[in-house]
């Protein structure tokens, strides 16, 4: 099935439990603010696949730090665009280094595979969805907008 309209809470819940056991691992500390009416429409399973794997980079990314570990999560849907916001406290991505992470194979990761976020956008180019990060001392965001007035192909 490849075709499907999902609601996102619903989906992050299924996420967030299956990620239960590294989040409390890491002892990181998720808040998430999503709208219920949130929807897409699309692979549920890949975009399942994409949020995995944005939410496993933001613990990687917190296993480096001392003190809290925090994770915000926001969806929300205006008109037809979904919005979809994942951020992380922690170290900065690099300037230099923003611009390569959605290029294949790139990693900073001793047993990393750079495959994720390379994964990521494309998956979500196929949903006429958009992804970008932006990074600052606070926090690092991945940000998804996903405008959908074209049926998913
Ligand atoms: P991998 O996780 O195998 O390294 P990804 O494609 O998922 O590959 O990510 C590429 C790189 O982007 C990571 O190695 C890391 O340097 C950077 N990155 C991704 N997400 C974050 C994040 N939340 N905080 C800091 N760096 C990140
Ligand atoms: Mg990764």
């Amino acid at each position: 099935k490849n075709d499907e309209i999902f609601n996102v809470h619903q989906l992050f819940e299924e996420i967030l439990a299956f990620l239960y056991p590294t989040i409390v691992d890491v002892n990181a500390e998720i808040t998430c603010v999503i709208d219920p009416a949130c929807e897409l429409t699309g692979s549920r399973d890949e975009i399942r696949q994409v949020l995995i794997n944005i939410i496993s980079n933001a613990l990687d990314a917190l296993q480096r730090i001392t003190g809290e570990r925090l994770i915000s999560i926001e969806a929300s849907q205006e008109g037809k665009q979904a919005n979809i916001a994942i951020s992380n406290n922690g170290v900065p991505i690099p300037p230099d280094v923003l611009p390569v992470i959605f290029e294949p194979f790139f990693t900073t990761k001793e047993l990393g595979t750079g495959i994720g976020l390379y994964v990521c956008k494309e998956i979500i180019e196929r949903h006429e969805g958009t992804i970008t990060c932006e990074s600052s001392d606070e926090r690092t965001t991945f940000t998804m907008c996903f405008e959908q007035i074209h049926a998913f192909h």
